[in-house]
């Protein structure tokens, strides 16, 4: 089932049950304290916060989405991409607990004839919040799952609060089990990437006072309006439902993989290491297309900040492939075709991305050009010295030309000399100790964080993209 597809199904089934489809909303969030559209909920925040009426009772959507605190994920599990499409389904004081539970089952384990998803029931698991009782008789009542694939677990995975005063409520999250060759047996509790989450049910419920941290915490009462908040990943279905074995392999994202496989010569299946670069070049691509779309550009702050470490992650992840030249003006095409069915503006808007993105590209190309001078030169300079690249001169290239340390390793080993990592370590260990007293700074000055935001509990996001960004040696 191509992604397009469960996307049409997703909205159609809902549509169908009452609710009101509403487009996807920009990856730039109206609220300026959230760097990016995080999840389905954001653009209903107003509504589930109580604060605005909603204009509906129930809604649906399919969000395009950015989690920069998943990038280190990105290529190494199946599951997480910086850009991805959460669909959801919403009720403001309208239905509950028992018809969220009914409507996920439904869609779910309805045949592909009969327009569900057409899961097989042995595949799924789900999990509730250990004391949600009620959520756990509902799930036998309206499934099909034998108890043990049922369970509860604590606070940390199945609540939701944020952190702050005010609503908040158990969650459970519907998991497909990707076989016993693929972890150990034992169900979601495992924690084993086995089990992939692909759905989240939250029960916005309580009123909660008291809040020493997410999981301590005084329940005050039930809410006089309580809220359903769902989100179910697109790629996720997409790659169990396509039956390729991660996100990056879907027909929205697995076309740039293969042309950049292609450019560098290299087989996508026969190493690991070459593998997970060639997955995080094609869900990057992927990101700074939909970015660009949506008006980012590349710069040296906020979203254009985060855009432009993504994009020049592409070009060093071609880079240790094997590609020196410039790539962009074939993989952003590329990137393009597969995804103008979902979204016509990256069609429409081409002219204006690529400019955007190859610019980038040959300005970044033109900053490793020189830095590869510089290096050269030390490699010479080292060769006569112990065969030693100083760490000082390794952090230049890291903090000036954007070089991460792999890509220094790699060049000074096949000119037959070594570097000292340890005086590189130290050096970004101070440069760590100094962003992060930055971030702190900064985030005093933002203590009046609009209700929004607490309402959301996802004003971290922001500051965790910035300093996980700034750590390319480990990101890469
Ligand atoms: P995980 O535990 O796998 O990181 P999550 O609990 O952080 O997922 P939620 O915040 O509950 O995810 O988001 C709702 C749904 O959105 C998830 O169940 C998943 O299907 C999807 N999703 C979340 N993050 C990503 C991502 N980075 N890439 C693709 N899909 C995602
Ligand atoms: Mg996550
Ligand atoms: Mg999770
Ligand atoms: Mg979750």
């Amino acid at each position: 089932m191509q992604t397009a597809e469960i996307h049409r199904r997703w909205l159609d089934f809902f549509e169908k049950r009452g609710h009101t489809v509403v487009p996807s909303a920009s990856l730039v969030s109206d609220d300026p304290s959230l760097m990016f559209t995080v999840a389905g909920m954001v653009p209903f925040v107003p509504y589930l916060s109580g604060l605005v009426p909603a204009p509906y009772p129930r809604a649906t959507s399919v969000q395009k989405c950015i989690r920069t605190n998943d990038i280190e994920e990105v290529g190494k599990t199946p599951r997480h991409g910086t850009f991805f499409q959460m669909c959801g389904n919403f009720s403001f004081g309208d239905y509950f607990k028992e018809e969220a539970i009914r409507f996920a089952w439904e869609l779910l384990t309805t045949s592909e004839d009969d327009g569900g998803l057409g899961f097989d029931p042995k595949d799924l698991w789900v999990t509730v919040y250990e004391d949600d009782d009620e959520a756990l008789a509902l799930w036998k009542r309206h499934s099909t799952l034998p108890d043990e694939r049922i369970q509860r677990l604590g606070k940390d995975t199945n609540y939701w609060s944020t952190g702050q005063p005010g609503p908040a409520g158990p969650c459970s999250e519907i998991f497909y089990d990707l076989g016993p060759d693929a972890g150990v047996d034992g169900g979601p509790a495992t924690d084993d990437d086995r089990y992939v989450e692909i759905w989240n049910l939250v029960f916005m419920q309580y009123q909660i006072t008291d809040v020493a941290s997410k999981t301590d915490f005084t329940i005050v009462g039930e809410l006089p309006n309580k809220n359903i908040d769902t989100g179910m990943g697109l790629e996720r279905v997409a790659f169990i439902k396509q039956g390729v074995q991660n996100m990056y392999e879907i027909d929205q994202v697995r076309p740039v993989l293969d042309r950049a496989a292609e450019l560098a010569g290299k087989t996508y299946g026969a190493n690991h290491e070459d593998d997970v670069r060639l997955r995080v070049i094609a869900d990057h691509v992927r990101s700074g297309l939909m970015l660009i779309a949506d008006g980012v550009t590349p710069s040296n702050e906020g979203r254009g900040y985060i855009l432009r470490r993504l994009l020049r992650r592409v070009i060093l992840s071609m880079r240790l492939l094997g590609v020196d030249g410039p790539t962009f003006p074939e993989l952003f095409p590329v990137s393009r075709d597969a995804m103008q069915a979902a979204y016509p503006e990256v069609a429409r808007e081409f002219e204006f991305i690529s400019r955007a993105a190859y610019a980038e590209e040959k300005t970044f190309l033109r900053t490793l050009a020189s830095g590869i001078q510089i290096l050269d030169a030390a490699v010479s300079g080292a060769r006569g010295a112990g065969g030693e690249v100083a760490g000082d001169t390794a952090f230049l290239l890291h903090d000036t030309h954007g070089f991460p340390i792999e890509l220094t390793l790699e060049i000074a080993e096949e000119a037959g000399v070594s570097v000292d990592r340890s005086v590189f370590a130290t050096l970004m260990q101070e440069q760590r100790d100094r962003a992060k007293a930055d971030a702190k700074a900064k985030k005093g000055q933002r203590a009046d964080l609009s209700v929004y935001t607490e309402l959301r509990g996802l004003g971290e996001t922001l500051f965790t993209g910035y300093d996980e960004l700034n750590h390319e040696s480990r990101v890469l």
